[in-house]
């Protein structure tokens, strides 16, 4: 029997079939854990809904979009020739850029071949007859497999806010997360762009530069630090290649999976023009190493203060309208507890004569019409409107597919009050099945590809260890859960995240529970733990053998 089909074959649903393995999702993850599992010889189907491979980098393809993660990073380890081999051309890279970079990997260690892409996996259920999973698609067809790995991403189900009116709007209408593939022309156009987190802070210095008429509907405000982005030095790329495996394995030790030069001081120690002049430094440096300007900065309320009062600061001296610039600063909660924005050009987009900021907290949306947008003060013709409104994070993109457990039990009744996970790989009930950077592991608080290669590589152990033991069935226990997700509320009361209405804490899907998703105990010692609940026979799990 064929596991494999590059495409779906028109309307005739996929043969029922049989796989040791299904992973769900061609990003990053997915790509990384097909390579894995192969290398162990096991039969895998990876299910994409895209159209190509790429996942976040496939889809987020708005004019602007970039990592804000270093590109020498931000890629993967596991391979040192491919590190070699590839090269980056700027500090930062653009989505093409690391599209092409996924399909590059996806040719390179022949992977297409196992991949069925514009499927949509829609249900699975976990047979206890047999200790399979039985999964759906949206073409109709089923496939039952060992194993289900879920690389389906933090950020990727699209949050479409509720608005009146919504579908009324007679106007071109994008999500920044479904970005049509030809890219869209603004020349000469009225675009309303509704959100500023980091896709917004992307997005809308680049449509400003084409469109007639730009108006930003702002409802909090985000703390933004300029990328610096420049060509990448051949100097610079020479020298990581010459020590890029210490350089990798240094940032697997790191809190966040980066190398970051943190001062030890506090920033409430130092006198205030040093302080000044440290977050000038860290400022001119660009990127989110402002954060590791002092280390207390993301502990200390007082110490995070300074740090805010310095962004508002700059903004203050880069926007030439002062209203416009205090509508900018952002007030009300610490930096970095929503995640912190970083741009080429944003603050100075609101002096264009063309880019008109829209308070909609103090003016909130009532409407979207069939012509534009309506506030409660005021009106606004469009003809295209620019949603960059985020994602459902880290729970969306499993919930939205219909997960059932043991004795049926659906995922979405599990976690009615907020994910609960084993190490936020594997959810008690939900036998033989992983989540890649689920919630409970640190994901989004980490370079997402340090994250993901660490799961990546400990599920394939643990597969490996399963098989060559002749166990069928791993499944974390309910009480190693319960344990989990008490130490990580615990970790995060330490921090300043609950502070904030974040997506990190789910407060902008209305009616999700309040809870901290990522796990903010830090990668290196993360690691540390799950190397260690496998050295121990996986500790935690239960495991058995074939009924
Ligand atoms: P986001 O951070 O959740 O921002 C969504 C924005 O839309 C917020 O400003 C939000 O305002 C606004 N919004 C949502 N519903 C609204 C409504 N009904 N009315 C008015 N405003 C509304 O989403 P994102 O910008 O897509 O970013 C999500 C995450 O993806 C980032 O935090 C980052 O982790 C990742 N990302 C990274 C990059 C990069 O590497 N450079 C780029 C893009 C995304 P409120 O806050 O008031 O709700």
């Amino acid at each position: 029997m064929s596991d494999v089909q590059s495409n779906r074959s028109g309307d005739s649903p996929a043969p029922r079939g049989r796989v040791d393995a299904v992973v769900v999702g061609a990003g990053f993850a997915g790509l990384y854990m097909l390579y894995r599992l192969r290398r162990l010889g096991l039969s895998v189907r990876v299910y994409e809904a895209g159209g190509g491979v790429g996942g976040t980098w496939y889809w987020n393809r708005y004019p602007g979009a970039r990592c804000d993660i270093a590109s020498m990073d931000y890629s993967y380890s596991f391979s040192p020739e491919l590190q070699q081999e590839w090269t980056w051309t700027e500090r930062y890279a653009t989505q093409p850029e690391i599209l092409r970079y996924l399909e590059h990997v996806a040719d390179r260690f022949e992977l297409r071949a196992h991949i069925q892409l514009r499927t949509r996996v829609t249900a699975a259920a976990f047979d206890e007859a047999t200790d399979r999973w039985v999964i759906r698609t949206d073409d109709g067809a089923s496939v039952s497999a060992g194993f289900l790995i879920m690389a389906t991403g933090c950020l990727s189900a699209a949050k479409v806010p509720d608005l009146e009116g919504l579908e009324a709007f007679r106007g071109e209408r994008y999500h920044t997360s479904h970005w049509p593939h030809g890219g869209v022309d603004f020349t000469g156009k009225r675009v309303g762009v509704i959100g500023t987190g980091s896709s917004g802070v992307q997005v809308i210095p680049a449509i400003a530069e084409q469109a007639a008429r730009l108006f930003v509907f702002q409802r909090t405000p985000c703390f933004s630090v300029p990328a610096r982005n420049a060509p990448l030095e051949a100097a610079y790329e020479s020298r990581m290649k010459a020590n890029y495996a210490e350089h990798r394995q240094r940032a697997r030790e790191t809190r966040a999976g980066v190398i970051m030069d943190v001062d030890p001081r506090s920033a409430l120690e130092v006198p205030p023009e040093e302080r000044e002049r440290a977050y000038q430094a860290r400022w001119e440096q660009g990127g989110t190493g402002f954060l590791a300007t002092f280390s207390d900065v993301m502990r200390s309320r007082e110490a995070n203060e300074t740090a805010a009062e310095f962004v508002r600061s700059r903004i203050r001296a880069t926007v030439r309208d002062p209203d416009v610039a205090e509508a900018l600063s952002p007030r009300g909660y610490p930096l970095g507890t929503r995640r912190l924005c970083v741009d080429t050009g944003y603050y100075e987009t609101f002096n264009r004569e063309n880019v008109t900021l829209v308070d909609v907290k103090a003016s909130p949306i009532e409407e979207i019409t069939k012509a534009g947008l309506r506030t409660r003060s005021a009106e606004y013709a469009l003809d295209s409107l620019v949603l960059a409104t985020g994602f459902d994070a880290m729970t969306g993109a499993l919930t939205r597919i219909e997960l059932r457990g043991r004795g049926g039990e659906p995922l979405t009744a599990r976690w009615a009050d907020g994910p609960r996970t084993y190490l936020g790989v594997a959810i008690a009930g939900f036998p033989n099945l992983f989540t890649i950077t689920g919630p409970g592991s640190p994901s989004v608080f980490s370079n997402a590809i340090v994250s993901i290669e660490q799961h990546v590589e400990w599920i394939a152990e643990c597969i490996a260890y399963l098989r060559e033991r002749g166990f069928a069935c791993i499944e974390a226990t309910a009480e190693a859960e319960e344990g989990w997700v008490a130490h990580a509320n615990e970790v995060a009361e330490g921090t300043l995240y609950p502070l904030a209405s974040s997506w990190y804490v789910g407060a902008n899907i209305p009616g999700k529970p309040r809870v901290l998703m990522p796990y903010a105990g830090g990668v290196g010692a993360y690691r540390k733990r799950c190397e260690a609940v496998a050295a121990q026979g996986y500790e935690g799990f239960s495991l058995s053998r074939a009924g």
